[in-house]
């Protein structure tokens, strides 16, 4: 036996009549510790008996990746939120997790994963639609944040078609397939269900636990499997701000360099200077909006930064 975890902790709440399936994932980044305290917190309000499910069921995993979260760092053996589906030959950890974890998502109806952050920023909703038919954006504007940001798959997409056209070497090929962008809600959308990410804030903030939750109280009452005392945290987001990624920037050299201690939602106006590459190419914004998910660690032919317009 070797000394990797080699289970998964999974609680259910069943409710005596039928209903949705919801699904709350904390630390699928094992360094992000606020759904992991904020599911521990619920859960002990459903074993002390003071709160009740009405219908349905709600299944939490505290720790859903157990290898990062006993190292306290981001990965395992890899990002377990990429390449996520059932795989027959498993190479590394996250893979044997991935099995089990896709296992539970197509048992379910709604997902809602847990995050957090490195910089200090408001908390945030990953969210697959905003189109006001949808039933996910009606549900990611229930949980509380109002700030909102879509479009990651296309433009992951588009970012691993361009890598595909200028035939780089790269290291992993992973990174010239779309499919590994796939991590845990695009694979339970994939499934007919709906889910989003909800990014509660910078690591370690005690204020992160709050806000996941308030979330998890908030999709078990936008579900109706509870009936929340007040709803005052239930009321749809009033003026939600929705950022659309419209370009992620892959790294092409170690000495490509940020002209600035960017991070995310840095706002930029157009033909601002973002970033160098080593050869002295300038990226500018080609639009007014701002920059996400800066990487300064990105390898060579890694993602290194998106583009994000303001929609709303
Ligand atoms: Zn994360």
């Amino acid at each position: 036996m070797s000394d990797l975890p080699h289970s998964l902790c999974v609680y259910r709440q069943e409710g005596l009549a039928p209903g949705p399936r919801l699904l709350v994932l904390g630390a699928v980044h094992g360094n992000e510790t606020c759904g992991t305290r904020a599911i521990e917190r619920v859960l002990g309000g459903f074993e002390r008996g003071e709160r009740d499910l009405l219908r349905g069921s709600v299944t939490f995993v505290p720790i859903t990746n157990p290898l990062a979260y006993r190292r306290g760092t981001r990965s395992g053996d890899r990002n377990l939120n990429r390449n996520l589906r059932p795989k027959e030959i498993t190479a590394d950890f996250e893979d044997r997790v991935g099995n089990v974890l896709c296992r539970l998502l197509a048992e379910h109806d709604v997902l809602l994963d847990l995050h957090s952050f490195t910089a200090p920023a408001a908390p945030f909703v990953m969210v697959g639609s905003t189109d006001p038919r949808s039933i996910e954006w009606r549900f990611a504007q229930r949980l509380g944040p109002q700030r909102f940001v879509t479009g990651w798959m296309e433009v992951y997409e588009a970012g691993v078609a361009r890598r595909r056209r200028a035939g780089q070497q790269l290291d992993d090929p992973g990174l010239l397939d779309a499919g590994y962008g796939v991590g845990t809600t695009e694979y339970m959308r994939s499934c007919g269900g709906y889910g989003v990410t909800l990014e509660c804030g910078q690591h370690d903030d005690p204020e992160t636990v709050e806000v996941a939750a308030r979330a998890i109280n908030n999709a078990l009452d936008f579900l109706g499997l509870i009936e929340q005392p007040g709803r005052t945290d239930a009321v749809a987001a009033t003026a939600p701000e929705v950022l659309r990624l419209t370009e992620v920037i892959d790294r092409e050299h170690a000495a490509d360099s940020f002209v600035s201690e960017w991070s995310s939602f840095s706002p930029v106006v157009p033909g601002e200077l973002v970033a160098r590459r080593h050869d002295g190419r300038e990226i500018r914004a080609a639009s007014s909006g701002c920059i996400m998910f800066p990487s300064r660690l990105a390898t060579p032919g890694h993602e290194w930064f998106y583009f994000a317009r303001r929609e709303s």
